[in-house]
């Protein structure tokens, strides 16, 4: 007999978990997530999980602020730990951005935001040990952090099963079933399974299901490098998360004695890109951080890894039903900010799955559409991974 599932999710990165948990906490627990390799296999495992809060629109604000809540205490929500640290966030940016970046905090304080508009003076005073040197303002958010992308993934997945959802790994979606307009099963490397309704979070490997089902959508996709580094402890036990509009780095502590410096954005190819970082890249890590931040003088570099950012032409994902296709519902085009947005996302999704709608925050700014009508979201400091 053929397997059938109210809701059936093609991918366990970190949304397609999410959505699982909130389905299931929508009483939704007759669902199906099918992972062709293990949980966090994609983007979400290579993940630097930053949490910020410092966006330019609304709808992106009210996201990070709900997810970090979420995150941050992630045993009431899951059962699970979430890993979550609390580091603080430091905002730079350079001549020009200083009225975009007081508008931000506006905007962040607006929406119950601990979200501090600094000078570099300011900031000099407050962080001594770090150059503020060409930085023209800072931003503060004194309870952003990181969290472990395995736990929050694995925590939404286990509580989903706990309530009765099923995962099933190494499985190969190959393909969605149409019939009058309606998805109505998956084919898989291992059989049919029907469905009520699907929900695509595949990742970068979205756009041929897209493009199977006539509705393509412009997603690319970039290498983001992680360069791994060991900190002098003595002189430096730990530092908060540090990001610069100059050059699009971002730096952060983990575990030990470590530090990790996200870099570049290079277009690539999905399937063959280079997932190790390059010598020159994290020379230039290094250059860079030592001219910030002199006392990682004395650091060590041990490596690191490459991971893609799935891009749209706004770096603003899309959260919506297929158009013609309502019970096909899809998240794509995370860019280098997925992770944080993940809780919101997930529930977000599923209510489409539902409800044919996203009823706890309207996401319909971030409808499939939009590049179609030419209504592109607009970021302070232009369509980047800061959006
Ligand atoms: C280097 C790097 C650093 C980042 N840093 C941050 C950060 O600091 N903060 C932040 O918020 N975000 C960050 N991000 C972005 C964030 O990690 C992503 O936006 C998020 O993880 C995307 O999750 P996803 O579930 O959509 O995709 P993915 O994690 O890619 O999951 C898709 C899953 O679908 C599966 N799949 C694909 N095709 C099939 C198929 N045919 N059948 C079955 N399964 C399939 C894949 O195996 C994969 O597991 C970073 C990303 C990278 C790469």
């Amino acid at each position: 007999m053929t397997d059938s599932y109210d809701v059936v999710v093609i991918g366990g990165g970190v949304m397609g978990c999410a959505t699982l948990h909130y389905l299931a906490k929508m009483g939704v627990t007759n669902s199906l997530l099918l992972e062709r390799d293990t949980l966090a296999a994609g983007s979400t495992g290579r993940s630097m999980t930053i949490l910020r809060n410092h966006y330019s629109n609304a709808i992106t604000t009210r996201m990070a602020q709900e997810s970090r809540n979420v995150i941050a205490d992630f045993e009431s929500e899951t059962g699970h730990p979430g890993g979550f640290v609390n580091t603080g966030y430091v905002f730079l940016v350079i001549p020009g951005q200083e009225e975009a970046l007081r508008a931000n905090v506006a905007l962040q304080n607006e929406h119950g935001v601990d979200s501090r508009a600094m000078t570099s003076e300011e900031a000099a005073a407050q962080w001594p040990e770090i150059n503020f040197e060409s930085v023209a303002a800072v931003a503060f958010e004194p309870d952003s952090g990181y969290a472990d992308s395995s736990a929050v993934t694995n925590g939404f997945a286990l509580s989903a099963r706990e309530a009765g959802a099923e995962v099933r790994l190494g499985v190969n979606v190959t393909g969605i079933v149409l019939n009058r307009g309606r998805a109505v099963g998956v084919e898989t490397d291992q059989g049919h399974i029907n469905a009520g309704a699907i929900v695509l979070t595949a990742g970068p490997w979205i756009p041929e299901f897209l493009h199977s089902v006539g509705a393509p959508l412009p997603l690319t996709w970039v290498r983001h490098q992680v360069v791994k580094l060991h900190r002098p402890l003595n002189k430096i036990p730990t530092h908060p998360i540090i990001a610069d509009t100059s050059n699009g780095i971002s730096f952060r502590p983990d575990a030990g004695d470590l530090t990790l410096i996200g870099i570049r954005e290079d277009p690539t190819d999905r399937d063959t890109y280079n997932q190790s970082v390059d010598p020159s890249c994290a020379a230039d890590s290094l250059e860079y951080l030592v001219n910030r931040y002199p006392a990682f003088d004395e650091a060590g570099w041990d490596g690191g890894w490459s991971g893609l950012f799935t891009v749209t032409p706004d770096h603003h994902p899309i959260i919506d039903r297929v158009p013609g296709i309502d019970n096909l519902v899809v998240g794509a085009g995370f860019s280098g900010h997925g992770f944080k947005l993940s809780p919101t996302i997930g529930r977000g999704l599923a209510e489409l799955a539902m409800h044919g709608k996203s009823t706890s925050i309207d996401m319909s700014v971030l409808r499939f559409t939009r590049f179609a009508d030419d209504d592109l979201l607009s970021s302070a400091y232009g369509a980047s991974v800061f959006a």
